[in-house]
């Protein structure tokens, strides 16, 4: 997952995790997907439930080279709802058998069994993690449907089994646990917390309240995404040709066709999305229609009538909290950030806090500059109307402001962009950073799913031992998600004989045509080495048992944003960003303007951006007990002095990311966290005597950050690699921020 311009997540490019396996995916692109990350998969002899199902490619164990590789080509979606079926039955099976061992509870008869379990399950979502991403079709999303319910009562079977969570709290609570490699120790805390802090510990009666506020929970988060669903559908604008004024020939392409999607042809409609809205504000220059656009959009869940979500989020605000208090926590946002680097709400938010003056300050500065030139505009048009820039106006006169200071002609990088070369200068950053060596592998010797995915055997540069594989999808195709992102088959790990590493890249260029080069722009440029970086730190694994494999949500996009800088080094200028007809690099006069450009526009998307992190803590960090959400965000927003220009990026109502499930409540900060890390690491590179080549600090980088994976917490391995916490001022001034006081995190 990557987002352009740091702080501008976007809800669909969610991280999902699947709680019940215990691993988690790493899901880049714009469309999520359950599908959990295959890093818990070891290797299971056929066993005899599997007798007859010979011909299931699913279900077999994966043979063949580099230790056993998934039979891609042999995958065939009617085998899945039986493998599913088979392989989560196989997998209850096991945890019962843990679970009723009649041995005391020891570390390996009880944790390491559990690693051990679900090996064939692993398998078999490899492939659904391709049908679901790579090769979707309807009756793929069928089956999807309907195992939706049927995985979430298989989690429920694992994580609500009292006789398990009894011998795992007895390892927990041995005199054992102290005999144990700090890893292993890890590994049990981790263990014991994924029951604890999900009710395994709670009396019968609490427990049946617990379990009854996840199912209102469940219930309202649906109708929460609902509502907002109906009032995107719900406000479409239809216009004639005769409004567009401003708008470019692919924003009204977009339009007619989604107008004749809609029953409109002949009109152009703007949907209620932000894939219209953001666009139709940037050009339209129809005040008006501009102002009325805006204002559906950010009205959405709001606007007072059956589809009203103020009402659902205090009820959310409400269950959450007395679902925590059950667990004996403070607040709802403390025990969300317990397991995260951040560790405690009050850490977050003082990051936040200290990032917001500088925001608003230069978002103070952009409005200046925007209202000069709506000035100018006037004096030089007597027939226009003094303006005051309003919050619909911001993207306008931005744009303005962008083309005549920051004017970057995205063109002319293109022609430096060649997608071979840029993965070229990866493999070039993997050997210099990790030591990595990447080869073809032999044509055939690899089933591939289809023809354009290729695989590299990746292996240590100075003696040759083998690492793992790199499968790269790199071309959009009808059935594959959009957007990029990276994913693993098998995760590395050693416990029970060493597992090397299957990853792979996905994303979705377009073909040239034969003999040419594929010219990419610079985001995109930008997120193929953001998604390497998540390669690499697969890639990179050196934990003992799978579950240590596993990201942390405010740490795990850190990895991937820091290789992003790698783009913008001499040795890959020189080297790999030429033009593709000349070979000439790209001339430092374009890298200046692609530098300067990075800062454009910074107050308006870091405040939007910190306004709804900063609203997402206060909810979580609040006692809910008589809430009305909308004075509690009109409170919030005017003790903070937000902008009147600028407007939650997204509002209360519509805050899907933490409304709309809990995979982002209380934990929005996390985008700005690893903002924080990134840039303050690759300021220690920019710093040492050999730059971002430097031989010790890429040893450290690999040794301390990436290697480690969950094995160790990330606070104590990033203090390992800096010598001291990270320190926003590396932010502030990638931002185009001043700083003044001095802060840590
Ligand atoms: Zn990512």
């Amino acid at each position: 997952m990557r987002r352009k311009n740091s702080a501008i997540p976007s809800f669909a490019s969610a991280l999902l995790v699947l709680p019940l396996l215990g691993t988690s995916v790493l899901s880049c692109g714009p469309t999520p997907t359950v599908v959990p990350d295959n890093t818990a998969a070891t290797e299971t002899p056929p066993s005899a439930e599997a007798s007859g199902d010979q011909n299931n490619a699913l279900l077999a164990a994966w043979a063949g080279p580099y230790g056993g590789v998934p039979a891609f080509d042999q995958m065939q979606l009617k085998d899945l709802e039986k493998a599913m079926t088979l392989a989560m039955n196989e997998n209850l099976a096991e945890i019962d058998a843990i679970a009723d061992n009649q041995e005391p509870p020891t570390f390996e008869n009880t944790i390491v069994a559990q690693e051990r379990s679900g090996a064939r399950l692993n398998r078999v979502f490899s492939f659904w993690g391709i049908w679901s991403s790579n090769l979707s079709t309807p009756e793929f999303r069928e089956i999807q449907g309907r195992m939706a319910p049927i995985l979430s009562e298989f989690s429920s079977q694992i994580t609500q089994n009292e006789r398990l969570f009894s011998r795992v709290k007895a390892v927990h609570d041995s005199p054992e646990l102290k005999s144990l490699s700090p890893a292993q120790q890890r590994l049990v805390q981790l263990t014991y917390d994924s029951f604890a802090r999900n009710g395994a510990t709670l009396n019968p009666a609490a427990k049946k309240r617990y379990a009854a506020i996840n199912q209102r929970l469940a219930e309202l988060h649906t109708k929460f995404s609902n509502n907002v669903l109906a009032d995107e559908e719900g406000y479409v604008l239809y216009l004639s040709e005769s409004q567009l004024g401003g708008l470019p020939a692919s924003v009204k392409a977009a339009a007619a066709k989604a107008a004749t999607d809609r029953d409109h042809a002949g009109e152009f409609a703007i949907a209620n999305t932000r894939s219209s809205m953001d666009p139709f504000l940037t050009y339209s220059n129809e005040r008006g229609l501009r102002e009325q656009v805006w204002r559906s959009y950010y009205s959405r869940g709001g606007n007072g009538d059956k589809f009203d979500n103020n009402a659902i989020i205090a009820e959310i605000l409400r269950l959450r909290h007395e679902r925590i208090t059950l667990l004996g926590y403070k607040n709802y946002a403390e025990w969300r950030l317990e397991n995260r680097m951040a560790k405690t709400p009050e850490r977050a938010l003082e990051l936040l806090e200290a990032v917001w003056p500088a925001a608003i300050a230069r978002a103070h500065e952009e409005v200046q500059e925007m209202q000069a030139l709506a000035d100018k505009e006037l004096a030089a048009d007597k027939t226009s109307k003094k303006i005051k820039i309003e919050p619909w106006d911001y993207r306008y006169y931005a744009d303005k402001v962008r083309k005549d200071k920051y004017d970057l002609d995205s063109n002319e990088v293109k022609e430096y962009l060649q997608l071979d070369k840029l993965r070229e200068a990866m493999f070039m950053v993997a050997g210099e950073l990790f030591g990595f060596s990447f080869t073809p592998v032999p044509e055939g010797s690899v089933p591939v799913f289809h023809e354009d995915v290729k695989v590299w055997e990746v292996t240590n540069k100075s003696n040759g031992t083998h690492i793992g594989l790199w499968y790269l999808d790199p071309y959009a195709r009808p059935g594959k998600r959009s957007g990029a992102w990276a994913t693993s088959y098998r995760g590395h790990a050693t416990f029970d004989g060493a597992k090397t590493v299957l990853s792979s890249n996905n994303s979705n260029f377009s073909k040239a045509a034969p003999g040419q080069a594929v010219l990419i722009s610079w985001d995109d440029a930008t997120t193929y080495f953001h998604e390497f970086g998540h390669a690499l730190h697969a890639l990179s694994s050196k934990v003992t048992y799978p579950t240590l494999n596993n990201g942390v949500r405010d740490y795990t996009e850190f990895h991937s944003q820091l290789l992003e800088r790698w783009l913008l080094t001499d040795k890959v200028i020189q080297g790999y960003l030429v033009h593709y007809k000349t070979g000439a690099p790209m001339p430092a006069d374009l890298i200046a303007k692609i530098k300067k450009a990075s800062t454009f526009n910074q107050g308006f998307s870091t405040t939007e951006y910190l306004a709804s992190a900063i609203m997402d803590m206060r909810y979580h960090m609040t006692d809910p007990t008589g809430i009305d959400p909308a004075t509690f965000e009109r409170e919030t927003l005017s003790k903070l002095k937000m902008p009147k220009q600028i407007v939650m990026r997204h509002r209360s109502t519509q805050f899907s990311h933490i409304f709309s499930g809990e995979g982002y409540s209380a934990g929005y900060y996390g985008y700005m966290w690893s903002d924080v890390l990134t840039a303050d690491a690759a300021e220690s590179f920019a710093e040492a005597p050999g730059g971002f080549y430097d031989p010790q600090q890429a040893t450290k980088l690999v040794q301390f950050l990436f290697s480690p994976r969950n094995a160790v917490d990330p606070a104590d391995a990033y203090r390992d690699f800096r010598g001291r916490d990270a320190e926003i001022e590396a932010l502030m001034r990638d931002r185009g921020f001043s700083s003044k006081s001095k802060s840590k995190k």
